[in-house]
């Protein structure tokens, strides 16, 4: 019989502070840390989730948090919002800046304005040293290009789906890309592909839970015990064993958020 495995898998990208967790977010916590999911990192998307995220984070050990403001809400971002994010972050336990970044799928939301928001976020992660968590979609270009323009790599693209080439240009820099559920659906031929030309060393796990329903399980909750699926699947593309990628990975996580 092997040994009881301890808590090894981080899930670097989790909204726990999610209302559809808050009937049950103690058990499933608890679940997924006995089945090996040991760590999360839960990323603020608004001033207004603050209090949210960091009374999960107060609840649970094991959770560890991020502070910023995601292009998805950008109507709701404002001047005092980002002074109130440096406030925040100030001699806060936030191990990193985000969610933010460029979201250009959505046509609604202001592409300047993002520009803007983002822009100023990247400044504040450098000002604290502190890491990047990153949403891009469809602006992997002008992403990289803003982290050029400050001269800073700190960062993790989290459920990256760029091409191989942007994946080549951005893990030479030493970002993180991160990976979850979607890579599980058997069509996703291009991510998959994509996943075996980047090296582990900058791999991340997430399931970005409750969010990205996998394919086979459309319209319900992501949980954060499937993180497992998630390096399970990572892994068989990578044609590596499971518990080198947990570890792999883990370690990463841990690097760059200095957990
Ligand atoms: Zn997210």
């Amino acid at each position: 019989m092997s040994t009881v495995q301890l808590s090894v898998l981080v899930d670097s990208h989790i909204h726990l502070d999610d209302q559809r967790f808050d009937f049950d977010r103690q058990e499933l916590i608890k679940m997924a840390q006995l089945s090996g999911v040991g760590r999360f990192i839960v990323p603020a998307v608004s001033v207004n989730r603050f209090p949210a995220v960091l009374k999960v984070a107060e609840d649970h050990p094991t959770v560890s948090y991020t502070l910023g403001l995601h292009p998805y809400y950008i109507d709701e971002h404002t001047a005092t919002g980002l002074e109130f994010l440096a406030k925040s972050l100030q001699g806060s336990g936030a191990v990193g800046v985000g969610e933010c970044g460029l979201d250009y799928y959505l046509k609604n939301l202001d592409r300047d304005k993002q520009q803007k928001v983002f822009e100023a976020q990247v400044i504040l992660a450098k000002h604290f040293d502190l890491p990047l968590v990153l949403h891009v979609r469809g602006a992997v270009d002008d992403v990289f290009k803003t982290l050029k323009k400050h001269d800073y790599f700190k960062a993790v693209m989290h459920s990256f789906n760029g091409s191989v080439e942007q994946a080549q240009q951005i893990t030479e820099k030493g970002i993180y890309l991160g990976f979850g559920p979607a890579v599980c659906n058997p069509k996703a031929n291009k991510l998959q592909q994509l996943i075996k030309s980047v090296p582990v060393e900058l791999m991340m796990l997430e399931t970005d839970a409750p969010d990205q329903p996998f394919y086979d399980r459309a319209g319900k909750r992501n949980l954060p015990i499937d993180l497992l699926r998630v390096n399970l699947e990572i892994a068989a593309i990578k044609g590596v064993e499971p518990d080198f990628l947990a570890a792999q990975t883990t370690a990463n996580a841990n690097h760059l958020f200095k957990l």
